[in-house]
């Protein structure tokens, strides 16, 4: 399936692009409480294209078998479809080969794998596993989880934020070299936090710790959305993402690994599809990638990898990625003179112009959800809680807040009735 550009960028506007773009996406026309939709929530989940949907929808109709197990035409198309899809990750990310790329059911799976069997296998009483201050939840509490079990001590990077040297929400990397001592087994770090949109510099980090032999996992969750990501360049050990935040199925993830750590590591799961032969007393486990596949996957959901990434790239390259992304700074500078410019408005996550367009905030004295309800009343779709990120958003002296996540499909007019619609709400509730 191909998104062939139609056209040429000189005759068509930047406004015809985006709402060819737009077009593809039929959430994006959905009106909500009697006015058009303004998602703002794409750090949560992003909506489908149609070549997606679609591919769903004939998957199962016409490809719908288990995959891996048998010798019928039907079964062969739907393994195919899946590897297929395996394929198209391997490409997007440049892992080297397939057996490098595991599906599983999102980051948060990802993640708690390679927690479980890492620290099974590699770490010990008195260990350490570092993690960053601006963690989300799962990139927490399976390595709490798994340190517990193991006798080992979770420890954090701080932020700036927590180490009472600044607002800006950056993870202190100048401290890294002194929390990396002899003790840390794993170095698990986010690429973007979904509260700040802050780029991490993961390749300084990722070259520190391997300079003292140290593993890094990077929570790609949000960073496989808004930036070009190649594990091999990036050289980290293992890269985990899911495939509902960049347009593809819920219920789908990749883990991304090193082949001689995956190789290394015990399985996970126990079940169908992971093994080479079974007794009743004894397994051997099946080649990656599949030794960590237990069970049916959703093999529909995950094959859907191939169109979601197709669209995917599709929006970042020729004519319409320059389109989109010159709308997204438009998008950017606007935030910026506005909402984050505004003295009664904490947005968390600075400098501005170096972030992904996640927007987290509090406005002084108003309850952040009863701002998030107004907001739906006029059709803006934002998040408002802890967005899963319970300690950083606290180090902020926070205890919920308001965000809105711009995914490439939006457009500065929706940024525009966004920061007009809380300027009403806010009035409201003033
Ligand atoms: N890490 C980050 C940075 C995220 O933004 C999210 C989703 N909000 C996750 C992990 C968890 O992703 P999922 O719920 O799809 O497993």
């Amino acid at each position: 399936m191909h998104f062939a550009q139609q056209g040429n960028y000189m005759e068509r506007t930047r406004e015809d692009i985006i709402s060819e773009v737009r077009a593809m996406v039929p959430a994006l026309s959905l009106r909500m409480n009697g006015q058009p939709l303004v998602y703002l929530d794409n750090a949560a989940t992003t909506q489908k294209p149609s070549q997606v949907l679609d591919f769903l929808n004939d998957a199962l109709k016409e490809r719908n078998a288990n995959v891996h197990r048998s010798m019928y035409e039907l079964s062969d198309l739907s393994t195919t479809a899946y590897e297929n899809a395996r394929e198209k990750v391997r490409s997007f990310i440049n892992a080297p080969a397939r057996e490098n790329v595991i599906f599983t059911s999102g980051t948060t799976a990802s993640i708690n794998l390679v927690a479980a069997c890492f620290c099974q296998r590699f770490v010990g009483k008195g260990d350490v596993i570092l993690i960053e201050g601006d963690s989300h939840h799962s990139n927490i509490v399976p390595w709490q989880i798994a340190a517990e079990r193991a006798g080992a001590e979770v420890q954090v990077i701080p932020t700036d934020v927590m180490l009472g040297e600044g607002r800006s929400g950056k993870v202190a990397v100048e401290r890294l070299a002194e929390l990396l001592t002899d003790k840390v087994k794993i170095l698990a770090i986010t690429q973007i936090s979904n509260i700040t949109g802050l780029l991490n510099p993961v390749g300084e980090i990722i070259s520190l710790a391997h300079s003292r032999g140290i593993p890094v996992l990077v929570d790609g969750a949000q960073g496989i959305v808004h930036s070009p990501v190649d594990v091999q360049a990036m050289d980290c050990d293992f890269y985990a993402f899911s495939a509902h935040k960049i347009y593809g199925a819920t219920g789908v993830g990749v883990l991304y690994g090193k082949k001689d750590l995956l190789e290394a590591l015990p399985p996970y799961m126990g079940g169908g599809d992971m093994v080479e032969t079974v007794t009743y007393q004894k397994t051997t486990y099946a080649q990656l990638p599949l030794k960590f596949e237990a069970g049916t996957p959703n093999f529909i959901g995950a094959a859907s990898l191939l169109p979601a990434l197709e669209f995917a790239e599709y929006l970042r390259e020729g004519e319409v990625g320059q389109a989109l992304k010159e709308e997204e700074a438009r998008i950017k500078a606007f935030m910026e003179q506005t909402l984050c410019s505004d003295p009664e408005v904490e947005v968390y996550g600075t400098p501005m112009g170096d972030k992904a367009p996640i927007y987290t905030f509090n406005i002084k004295g108003i309850n952040a959800g009863d701002l998030a309800q107004l907001l739906d009343k006029m059709g803006v779709a934002v998040r408002s809680g802890l967005m899963c990120a319970e300690p950083l958003l606290n180090s902020f002296g926070a205890t919920s807040a308001l965000r809105a996540s711009f995914a490439p499909y939006n457009t500065l007019e929706e940024a525009q009735k966004f920061v007009k619609c809380l300027e009403r709400a806010r009035k409201m509730l003033a």
